[in-house]
């Protein structure tokens, strides 16, 4: 029950009006119940509409996509792309390819990357998009021909000053590189329509590593405001994709040992800290499960389920794989072994009941629309650097990314603090997301 009439009322349309889309409510429900002390204080954002519209995607697009396997059979999957919200720049947001996507999860991302984006201070709307495709298992000829049919249709409604995508879960920069391809030949122009872009073709340094990165950035800002730091913690990382390998990476490099990871089948737990190196070569180039792992370094066990990473004692755990994997189960087991901050690098990975529990315990928590946005904020530097034709170094990038997650770390902080909510992030990431697009709803009228 959100402790406001109006916007419980909008909570209760929102969940008409889009049936049998949880996971689009609970984005919208935790964004709403931060708002409270925001419309209180600026009622004109309900006298003018501004949150009716704010919940409303401005446009929903959804496609068949025809692609041919390697058998010869015909095989259909969908595809979607969400532009929800170009108050302040471009619709931009990543492409997911999973089974398990359809119009909710869309939906529930790109909402929660118009806050997202906001909090970055650069000039980026929110967007989302993907399909129920599942790259696992499949050859390289049919992720080509699959990414070249979903973009036959994409390409209406994306262009470099509309609507830019980019990769999230299952899409990586194979993928991009063949939905460039054929976007290029499709319009016969050669923009920044894509971003996480291969090097050689207009793609910028330290995007790959900028998400997780990002995340260590901003957990270290949270971390030396409370008098903790990384040096010496020990870590939990979930997941072994691009953020959870690149949040390894920092986080090890700014000296804590990092003692698990894990895929969609198990975890493994390392007890003299995770060889990076290997893991790289496991999961990013050989493509394999993470029981390989265990099966090559003999100080590792590999358990079979997600669930039970969250009992591995830790100081600090970041969930980097996919929405609602941090449940109160896992947050009851990192609380009674001490863990004293809790990073988002995945989209949403703690369920509503998890991070109440967490923030009531006083455990650090760092929600991943302010923690996870340095992937996005580097994709913006991307499309400046394809707009100049001009690239920076890996170090210009990477200084750009860490003021970024350092403002918007303070950002987030102030906005708590001034709504009355001092040391709530995921309330001040909320409010400070807010209120530079609800300004610019509100300077535009009725469109
Ligand atoms: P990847 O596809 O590179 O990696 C995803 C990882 O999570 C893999 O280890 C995968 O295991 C695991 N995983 C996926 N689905 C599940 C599941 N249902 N249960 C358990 N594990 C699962 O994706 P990314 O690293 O890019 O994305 C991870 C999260 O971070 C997502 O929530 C994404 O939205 C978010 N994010 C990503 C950004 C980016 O720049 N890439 C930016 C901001 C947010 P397996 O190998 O078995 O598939």
């Amino acid at each position: 029950m959100i402790q406001n009439e109006y916007l419980q009322g909008l909570m209760e349309r929102v969940i008409d009006r889009n049936p049998a889309e949880p996971e689009f409510h609970q984005a919208v429900q935790e964004v709403l119940t931060s708002l409270v002390p925001v419309v209180e204080a600026h009622p004109e954002y309900i006298t003018e509409g501004v949150l009716e519209c704010l919940v409303e995607p401005e446009r929903v697009i959804k496609f068949r996509v025809p692609w041919v396997d390697d058998a010869g059979n015909v095989r259909v999957n969908r595809g979607f792309r969400v532009q929800f919200n170009s108050a302040i720049g471009p619709y931009k947001g990543g492409l997911r390819f999973h089974p398990s996507v359809y119009e909710g999860i869309v939906k529930f991302l790109g909402f929660e990357q118009i806050f997202k984006n906001s909090l970055t201070g650069l000039p980026i709307g929110g967007g989302k998009g993907g399909s129920d495709f599942d790259p696992k298992g499949k050859s390289d000829g049919e992720i080509m021909r699959f990414c070249q049919s979903f973009m036959t249709e994409l390409f209406k409604y994306i262009g470099p000053d509309t609507d830019v995508p980019a990769g999230d879960i299952g899409v990586g920069a194979r993928e991009i590189g063949y939905l460039f391809g054929q976007y290029k030949r499709l319009r016969n122009e050669f923009t920044g329509v894509l971003t996480g872009k291969g090097l050689s073709y207009g793609g910028s340094l330290a995007r790959r590593e900028a998400t997780g990165y990002g995340l260590c950035y901003f957990t270290d800002n949270m971390l030396r405001d409370h008098g903790r730091s990384f040096d010496g913690a020990t870590v939990v990382i979930s997941g072994s994709g691009n953020v959870a390998t690149y949040a390894c990476e920092k986080a090890m490099e700014m000296g804590a040992k990092v003692m698990a990871m894990s895929d969609s089948g198990g975890y493994v737990y390392d007890k003299d800290g995770i060889d990076l190196e290997l893991m790289k070569q496991i999961k990013g180039e050989e493509r394999q499960r993470i029981s390989v792992y265990a099966q090559r370094r003999p100080t590792a066990e590999y358990h079979e389920g997600c669930r039970h990473i969250w009992e591995i004692p830790c100081d600090i755990a970041m969930p980097c794989a996919t929405q609602n994997e941090l449940d109160g189960a896992g947050a009851r087991a990192l609380i009674a072994n001490g863990c004293y901050a809790v990073s988002e690098g995945a989209n949403m990975p703690c369920t509503p009941e998890a991070v109440e529990l967490l923030q009531e315990a006083g455990v650090l928590f760092a929600p991943a629309k302010a923690a996870n946005a340095g992937g996005v904020a580097t994709s913006a530097l991307e499309m400046s650097q394809n707009s100049m034709r001009f690239y920076w170094s890996f170090e210009e990038v990477d200084q750009h990314l860490k003021q970024i997650m350092t403002d918007l770390y303070h950002n987030a902080a102030a906005a708590a603090e001034q709504y009355g909510k001092k040391g709530d992030l995921v309330s001040g990431a909320n409010i400070a997301g807010f209120l530079k697009v609800a300004d610019a709803m509100l300077a535009y009228g009725v469109v």
